[in-house]
């Protein structure tokens, strides 16, 4: 099965509380444009992402709002920042890094949610019956591009009805591959 490959550079999925802090109270982010997955959008605002070497200033914001602010970045970030990297699932959050965010409104301090996000598929249900994998299994994609052509192991499959099917990796996976717009991958089971 042939899967687009999407590269998401850091970005960050910020809290009701987090939102209020960094933009104010009864504040509400602006749409920019959608993501491939359903429900998901980039927003007109940005944040600076502050850790104890270094700083990102307009880092992009996704919304819809989480329950616990996280943010992703690359291995290559995290060397910038001075932060311990941790390559994690979305969500998977508790021993991770933290780092400080600061909006217009303000800064907030998070205890951890700084994560390296493990190179993952979204697929529906039916794309997951037909070529017999499930939640959670662990594959392999061949990319192939000009002259850096490439196969990721370690790649996790992530099954769910909202899903759009598409492969996500981080900027210094992308470059690794010499990733450009409208690539794809074959998975291999
Ligand atoms: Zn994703």
């Amino acid at each position: 099965m042939e899967v687009p490959v999407e590269v998401s550079a850091r970005h960050v999925h910020l809290s009701e509380k987090d939102i209020k802090k960094l933009f104010g109270s009864d504040y509400k982010l602006t749409h920019k444009r959608n993501l491939s997955q359903p429900d998901q959008f980039l927003c007109e605002e940005r944040v600076e992402l502050i850790g104890p070497k270094g700083i990102f200033e307009s880092v992009a914001i996704l919304s819809p709002a989480r329950s616990q602010t996280q943010v992703e970045i690359s291995i290559t970030d995290s060397r910038k920042l001075g932060i311990e990297p941790f390559i994690r699932e979305s969500g998977d959050l508790n021993g991770t890094a933290g780092c400080v965010l600061r909006g217009p409104n303000g800064e907030t301090k998070i205890e951890n949610g700084v994560i390296i996000a493990k190179r993952h598929i979204h697929m529906c249900t039916l794309d997951a019956k037909k070529i017999g994998t499930e939640n959670g299994q662990i594959c392999k994609v061949k990319i192939k591009t000009d002259s850096r052509a490439l196969i990721f192991d370690d790649v996790v499959v992530r099954v769910n009805d909202n899903f759009a099917l598409a492969m996500h990796i981080d900027t210094d996976e992308g470059n690794s591959a010499n990733w450009n717009i409208g690539v794809k991958g074959t998975i291999i089971l």
